[in-house]
């Protein structure tokens, strides 16, 4: 089965191209980031313009490149939510068409099922039951994965997600835009523990995370009347250790309750090299398997949409849109998606 996956949610248009037998064969990303840079933050009316720009020209080269034509494709996912409302209506509404035209099904699919499952692209995918830790820009979430569709949250931050916490404090800092990326590549040239920052929630006895006041003790930081310019990297150095303090303890801890050994990291914050380090060290030196996806695939991109659809296809749970009436979500809790 070939399968065309679009992902539109936010300011990243990406396509992609799975079969079933033979995986990923092809997928394309566009990257508004030049576009909402002057503004420190995505725009969403821009974001749903530039979308439609974008996206028919994105498909025709991932077809191409897959050396597939729109006749071959047997279903069509499209990223239904968690999103902006414009920007999400832009890939559904071309899936649909495209899916008509082609008369084959539209399928829906959540955004957050997509960022989930992209380790199982790589090389040395994790096999079902496995604890994931989706650290995104929206959300910070532990959950036990099943299989497709079975997914059961353990816990989530109450307030500002990791990646958020990460782009906020970032700009705080006077970073420019996009923040987090930024503000570890900084914390690499500093060193931890010069400053001292609280790891909120540590000790909360249960999988929930809080990251909104760390951004306020760096704020604090930065008002001392001795701060200067120079020690920026140490604190971002601090900062991102504390979140990873956090990050790994609860992620050990989701693993030690569920009783299961496998951990799969999902989401752009999966990017950051010392969560890497660190959950590696961590997790293997208990005798459990940590999973990341590829770089590639950790921030928003089609080919995990498209993948995640194959997977639905291939479980016998892709659920199609009923023709002519298809519906975003931009609030959608993955635990109310069903298997
Ligand atoms: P969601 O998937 O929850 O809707 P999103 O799609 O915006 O949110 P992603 O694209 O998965 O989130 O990830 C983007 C986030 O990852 C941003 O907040 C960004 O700052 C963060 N991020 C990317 N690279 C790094 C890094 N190396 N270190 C820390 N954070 C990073
Ligand atoms: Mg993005
Ligand atoms: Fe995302």
């Amino acid at each position: 089965q070939l399968v065309l996956g679009i992902e539109s949610s936010c300011d990243e248009t990406g396509i992609g191209l799975v079969c079933t037998q033979r995986g990923l064969l092809a997928h394309r990303l566009f990257s508004q980031i030049d576009l909402h840079a002057a503004y420190g933050g995505v725009v969403p009316e821009l974001a749903s313009r530039d979308h439609v720009r974008r996206i028919v020209p994105l498909i025709r080269e991932t077809m191409q490149a897959g050396g597939c034509t729109l006749q071959e494709l047997d279903a069509i996912g499209y990223t239904t939510g968690p999103g902006l409302a414009g920007a999400l209506l832009v890939g559904a509404a071309v899936g649909e068409s495209l899916a008509l035209a082609l008369n084959i099904p539209a399928i829906p699919i959540h955004h957050l099922e997509g960022h989930l499952l992209s380790p199982m692209l790589s090389v040395t995918p994790p096999a079902f039951p496995f604890v994931a830790l989706l650290v995104s820009g929206g959300h910070t979430q532990l959950m036990r994965v099943g299989a497709v569709g079975d997914y059961e949250l353990l816990g989530e931050s109450v307030d500002d997600a990791a990646g958020e916490a990460f782009d906020k404090t970032a700009k705080l800092l006077g970073l420019p835009y996009p923040g987090g990326p930024i503000l570890s590549k900084l914390a690499g040239q500093g060193v931890a523990g010069k400053f001292k920052l609280p790891r909120p929630m540590l000790h909360s006895g249960d999988l929930m995370f809080s990251f909104s006041g760390l951004k306020t003790a760096v704020l604090t930081a930065t008002k001392k009347p001795d701060f200067s310019a120079e020690q920026i990297p140490d604190l971002a150095a601090e900062f991102q250790e504390a979140v990873v303090d956090v990050l790994c303890a609860k992620a050990r801890a989701a693993l030690l309750q569920t009783g299961l050994s496998q951990l799969v990291v999902a989401g752009g914050v999966g990017a950051n090299t010392r969560l890497r380090e660190r959950l590696t060290k961590e997790i293997s030196k208990r005798g459990g398997n940590v999973f990341f996806p590829e770089l590639e695939y950790c921030s928003d991109n089609g080919a995990m949409i498209a993948f995640a659809c194959a997977m639905r296809v291939q479980a016998g749970k892709a659920v199609p849109s009923v023709e002519g009436a298809f519906a975003i979500r931009p609030r959608w809790p993955l635990a109310e998606i069903g298997a």
